[in-house]
């Protein structure tokens, strides 16, 4: 009977496995023509002022939109991309259009903002990129200030080079945080060393605030951010009991559901437009303020 069972579990694992595969199968090739049938689409996330709730800035997130497999997170298809190395292209779709979007809020008169976009390591490494951002500039007629390139901590496994492009993109005018920061493998140390310009504290420090060693890690890098003079940004803010700890702690910055969920262009533009009603609009990065 264990035997049998086992041969069961076996052709189990190699169904589940089988479909796995073959689901990274079709992503692939259907990532292929995603572009030329247009089934990308950014949405916009408001980066937050903490203290007044003021928006002063917003992050492009892409998503994609299959007519049959529907909505495909970016959590599964980004990783699948980066292997192919279909990021490259899709990178470059993705900048193109929230820079060009960000340029026609501004031409329509509404509080100049910093827009950030998430790059990928495979992206960020590619020999063409700063030529393809420079280019995305020149194309879109949008000012270096008020663009923001989101890395993670993994470009680090090349320092050297890395920084290079640091340098360059930082002499170009354009702003860099570190996305997702704590949950890498690099130390605190090697913060003071980047050339860049903010630290995004990833949402599970957040999710996490009550927990007494979260806390004073989250501390820890609020600390260390704000005493380099560098802009810090809590991410993944659902409720007021995290905004009030955040503030209390000095972090300046913050995104999250407890503001609004990323949407459509429209929906980002009426937020725009209430925010011109009442006063509130602001135009500075959080990195230029400082
Ligand atoms: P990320 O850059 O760290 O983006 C933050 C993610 O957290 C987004 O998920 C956002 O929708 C979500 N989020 C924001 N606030 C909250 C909150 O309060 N609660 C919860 N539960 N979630 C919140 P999304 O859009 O699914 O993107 C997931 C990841 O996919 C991104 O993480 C980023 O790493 C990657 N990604 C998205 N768009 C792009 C892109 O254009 N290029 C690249 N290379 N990666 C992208
Ligand atoms: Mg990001
Ligand atoms: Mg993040
Ligand atoms: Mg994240």
């Amino acid at each position: 009977l264990a035997k049998e069972n086992g041969k069961n579990s076996f052709r189990f694992y190699n169904t589940e496995l089988h479909a796995i595969l073959a689901r990274k199968m079709k992503l692939e090739h259907e990532l292929r023509r995603a572009i030329e049938r247009s089934q990308f689409k950014l949405s916009y996330q408001p980066k937050v002022e903490l203290r007044t709730e003021r928006i002063i800035g917003m992050e492009a997130l892409l998503r994609w939109e299959h007519p049959e497999l529907g909505i495909v997170s970016p959590a599964e298809f980004i990783p699948v991309a980066e292997e192919t190395g279909q990021i490259v292209a899709i990178g470059n779709w993705v900048l193109e259009r929230a820079c060009e979007q960000n340029k026609a809020w501004q031409d329509k008169g509404y509080p100049p903002l910093c827009i950030s976009v998430n790059v990928s390591v495979r992206q960020f490494q590619h020999r063409e990129f700063l030529m393809s951002v420079r280019s995305v500039l020149q194309r879109t007629g949008l000012s270096a200030a008020y663009l923001e390139l989101e890395i993670t901590e993994s470009i680090m496994q090349n320092v050297k080079e890395s920084t290079d492009v640091l340098h360059a993109l930082r002499k170009m005018g354009i702003g860099v945080s570190i996305d997702d920061f704590g949950t890498g493998y690099s130390s605190l140390f090697i913060i003071p060393k980047l050339p860049i310009d903010t630290i995004k504290i990833d949402k599970s420090f957040i999710d996490d605030i009550d927990d007494r060693v979260q806390l004073s890690m989250l501390k820890t890098i609020i600390d260390l951010g704000l005493s380099l003079n560098l802009g810090v940004v809590a991410e993944g803010i659902e409720s007021e009991h995290q905004r009030q700890v955040l503030v209390a702690h000095g972090c300046p910055v913050g995104q999250g559901y407890l503001y609004s969920r990323p949407v459509s262009p429209e929906a980002f533009e009426e937020m725009l437009s209430a925010a011109r009603a009442a006063g509130t609009g602001s135009n500075t990065c959080p990195d230029i303020a400082n």
